[in-house]
């Protein structure tokens, strides 16, 4: 089930990008350890949320020094680099951009200064959706002279926030912090440094997951509980929604800065986390079997084989192979090892599409009536790509069943997702959508199951990817909240798009 290219199964076809994690965070406060490993490490434990850029930044007590670059974690970092990381603090990220472009200044840890003249590095999983007000508080601060990161071209959220952590007056940085915090709005999981100290802080929503782990000697936080496990930390609890932490020489100290108001992003559940790591006490993997046997308690399959399309369909392939008593198989035999490569195929390789990442086991599905079982769909291209290379193999029937709902609904909280008008799901019916992937037929869970299987309270979840109720205010944009209550006009709904970053970045 490990994942250890960065590569899910939506990155199968070039043109069908799927939905992105913008990133993934690690810190670690550790004396006498070697941090800037246990960082990198960390980092290879989280690649998956963000394969555009990494970086490590790490301080001795006295200095920060920051490395960061273009790239997978292991294409930024060799032995020498991580050798002049020394210290016993360091804050790991790897990033994908849905919020500001991609390009090497956009890269985190962001750096700047303190209130009391030192050095902050910063580091950012989620995104603010009141980035206007942010920039226009900075322009406000700094008048129209940029300073700092900003001055040097980075235009992201984390920038922004950075710049507003340091430009108080008179305060610790965990004063800062305390004051900053409850003005960012949207969602926002932070690790940051300065000399001597390690914070972590979650929005009081919870979007993104956050979690504490112990080391013998020291702390750790990152994105995902399986980092805790890959550098031997044990997992101590989540950072709470709303909580900010401090780590230094005196000991760990908790204060929260909002109430929290859970709202957790459910498609962390359907595909972006890990599936060994557990979000609120809920193991993903369950999870996703859960929601592969709810998907057959709901749609009964007339089929003779069960496949997956790996790696993010394989835990709910294994549930509705349980469920509806159909045999499980391995259709697909996934190339992992192309993903690591930067060389560009050639224009001959390249109309191969998804031929060069993924192979059909034909022995599997020749002359058999094959349900496939996904997580999500998004522009539908890897699907088509799919049917069409069972067919070609000899599958008598292809029956396609997705372990989510209809994705409809751009993210504004860290996932990029294709815009509104390029998702195959707004819009059409699923005969529709069944006739364009080409499928014998097509099967979604229903909403209510798939909320079931994260065993979650529904108020305590965002869904609004697939419902457009959004649980947190989206000031750049003029919306209020709406959990619980309809979606408003579709023309409301198509400025979001027009606007959303998330649907303009590559
Ligand atoms: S809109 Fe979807 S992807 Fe975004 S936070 Fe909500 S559930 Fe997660």
């Amino acid at each position: 089930m490990a994942r250890g290219d960065g590569m899910l199964n939506h990155d199968l076809l070039d043109e069908d990008k799927g939905p992105k994690d913008e990133c993934g965070v690690f810190g670690v406060w550790a004396p006498g350890e070697e941090v800037a490993k246990l960082a990198y490490y960390g980092l290879f434990a989280l690649q998956h949320r963000g394969q555009e850029s990494a970086g490590i930044a790490a301080s001795d007590g006295t200095r920060i020094n920051v490395y960061k670059d273009m790239g997978l974690v292991s294409q930024v970092f060799d032995e020498t680099t991580l050798n002049t990381l020394t210290g016993h603090i360091a804050v790991g990220h790897c990033r994908y951009s849905s919020m500001g472009s991609k390009k090497w200044s956009n890269a985190q840890p962001t750096l700047g200064a303190t209130p009391e003249g030192g050095a902050v590095a910063m580091a950012h999983n989620g995104a603010l959706t009141n980035k206007k007000d942010l920039a226009a508080k900075v322009r406000d601060l700094l008048g129209d002279k940029p300073a700092g990161e900003i001055a040097q071209g980075n235009d992201t959220d984390t920038a922004l926030a950075t710049a507003l952590m340091g430009a108080q007056e008179d305060v610790s940085l965990f004063d800062a912090a305390m004051n900053l915090l409850p003005q960012l709005k949207g969602a926002f999981s932070f690790v940051f440094m300065d000399e001597h100290t390690l914070y972590a802080a979650r929005d009081p929503y919870g979007v993104r997951p956050l979690v504490l782990g112990r080391l013998e000697r020291g702390w750790v936080v990152a994105s995902e509980q399986p980092a805790l496990a890959t550098v031997g930390a044990s997992f101590i609890r989540e950072v709470k929604p709303g909580e900010l932490i401090s780590i230094d020489e005196d000991g760990i100290r908790s204060e929260m800065f909002a109430e929290p108001n859970p709202a957790g992003c459910i498609f962390e559940y359907v595909y972006l986390a890990r599936p060994d790591a557990s979000i609120n006490g809920r193991n993903v993997y369950e999870s996703r079997v859960e929601m592969g046997r709810q998907l057959a308690r709901e749609n009964k399959a007339d089929a003779d084989v069960v496949i997956p399309v790996p790696e993010s369909g394989t835990p709910a392939a294994v549930g509705f192979a349980e469920e509806s008593g159909i045999p499980f198989a391995h259709g697909f035999v996934k190339n992992s090892y192309v993903g690591r490569t930067f060389i560009k195929p050639s224009q001959t390789l390249r109309q191969l599409g998804i031929r060069l990442k993924l192979n059909v086991q034909e022995s599997v599905v020749r002359g058999k009536k094959v349900a496939v079982v996904d997580d999500s769909i998004v522009r539908g291209n890897t699907q088509r790509a799919i049917i069409r290379m069972l067919r070609e193999a000899g599958a008598a029937e292809v029956h396609v069943k997705i372990s989510s709902p209809p994705v409809k609904w751009p993210c504004f909280y860290g996932i990029d997702f294709a815009s509104r008008a390029e998702l195959i799901a707004n819009g059409a019916t699923i005969e529709e959508i069944t006739k364009s992937v080409g499928a014998d037929s097509l099967a979604f869970i229903s909403e209510d199951g798939m909320i079931e299987a994260t065993e979650q309270p529904r108020a305590k979840l965002c869904t609004a990817c697939f419902t457009g109720e959004y649980p947190i205010d989206l000031p750049d944009q003029g919306i209020t909240a709406s959990r619980g209550c309809e979606p408003g006009p579709d023309a409301e709904y198509e400025d979001l798009v027009a606007d959303d970053p998330a649907a303009t970045t590559p």
